[in-house]
């Protein structure tokens, strides 16, 4: 792989979406993510091959004349969370087009595309994989026009404000679908392992919790006299990290990851408090229970306190098992070039888990430092991407009958 074209891509999307307070910020849909976008397509230029997007503003990239073929695809995102790090998503498009380069220079008889989605991040609309899911039959319109940013615009309008049309395309047949992403995690990091051949993908279920309390002076409302909804929220804020902890031996985790105050004033009870709570395992039976437990701390708030609560589900999809054929040729090619790895679960979700219902998905992990993500200091060897990239490319070959 030609290491030294990928560090002079990743070079130039270095400057996108820096964020004074560190790190890049690439929210779905901003000027920042069309930026990326734009750079890819330019590098895409640059090797001579076409780029082409969808009704979403996903990009695929082609060589000249294989636009409507069905091709081995390899890609990712390249979103970002705020202050986020220049890794996640990103090298899985870049080796796409690294996979690109070699099959061409080398003259091999590949099919190969690159894809490029949009919105894969939920930190906006808090809906993670929108631009896979939107042409993949997870996301409908009606879907798209009910997750709204905190300001309170929908992902439907953000996408129809760029000129896309939601709804009116599918994504086109693929041979195959493989994504290269960094783990996220430290457990590559700390064996000192180069890839993780990703097994299965858990799936985030994620609940918007709104308590309805009253807003009153601080100072003239008695303490008895108080429907506080921040209170009300707290406690279900610790009965969340609780029903992670009792789920942790099948590798569940719960999260909350927003808080929102109504009115928000030092002077003012809090009238209502949103939270967004994030839980997401491999094991199904388990996420439901840590959701079951978290509902009943919902309903002990509502009930002692006496301020009711909404609860709105924003997504509850499955863990997704990737391909088994696909595992195994990434496994064999693992193997073959003596590199140490092991087979893995993802805790992450991933755009591989939207395309594997429709057609065949695998995923590579590649370590990065301390299995920092989703922060200013993710960092991640280049030279470990194109790793990754040519186990993507052997894993391909071995499942053509090319090895
Ligand atoms: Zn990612």
């Amino acid at each position: 792989m030609n290491v030294q074209l990928l560090r002079e891509w990743f070079d130039e999307l270095a400057s996108a979406g820096v964020d004074r307070g560190g790190g890049v910020t690439r929210l779905a849909y901003s000027a920042e993510e069309d930026l990326m976008f734009q750079k890819v397509a330019s590098f895409a230029a640059g090797l001579g091959l076409s780029a082409a997007e969808d009704c979403v503003g996903n990009m695929y990239i082609s060589f000249p004349g294989m636009e409507d073929e069905a091709c081995h695809t390899i890609g990712s995102h390249l979103d970002s969370v705020p202050r986020g790090g220049m890794y996640d998503g990103v090298i899985g498009v870049l080796a796409g087009l690294l996979v690109m380069e070699k099959v061409r220079r080398l003259g091999l008889p590949i099919p190969v595309k690159t894809a490029a989605f949009r919105c894969e991040e939920s930190s906006l609309y808090g809906l993670a994989t929108a631009g896979s899911g939107a042409v993949t039959g997870s996301f409908d319109v009606p879907h798209l026009k009910r997750v709204k940013s905190l300001s309170g615009e929908s992902l439907y309008d953000a996408m129809t404000k760029k000129g896309y049309s939601p709804g009116t395309c599918v994504l086109k047949p693929m041979l195959d679908f493989t994504e290269i992403h960094i783990e996220q995690g430290r457990v590559l990091w700390e064996s000192g392992e180069k890839i993780g051949v990703v097994t299965a993908i858990a799936a985030p279920t994620r609940l918007k919790v709104t308590f309805h309390g009253r807003q009153d002076h601080s100072g003239a409302t008695p303490m008895d006299l108080r429907k506080d909804a921040l209170c009300a929220a707290a406690e279900v804020i610790l009965a969340v990290e609780k029903a992670g902890r009792d789920e942790k031996h099948h590798a569940t985790v719960a999260t909350t990851g927003v808080v929102q105050v109504t009115p928000g004033a030092l002077n003012v009870i809090p009238g209502a408090a949103e939270l967004r709570i994030d839980i997401r395992g491999i094991d199904k039976d388990s996420i439901s229970r840590a959701a079951e437990a978290i509902r009943g701390a919902i309903k002990d708030a509502e009930r002692t306190r006496g301020i009711p609560c909404d609860v709105e589900i924003i997504s509850a999809s499955d863990p997704v098992a990737l391909d088994e054929g696909v595992i195994e040729s990434l496994a064999g090619a693992a193997e073959k070039s003596s590199l140490s790895w092991r087979r893995m679960a993802s805790g992450a979700g991933h755009d591989a888990m939207k395309v594997a219902p429709l057609y065949p998905a695998g995923m590579v992990f590649i370590p990065c430092r301390e299995g920092i993500s989703h922060s200013p200091e993710e960092e991640a060897s280049l030279e470990d991407v194109a790793l990754g990239a040519e186990v993507i490319l052997e894993g391909i070959k071995i499942r053509r009958g090319m090895v």
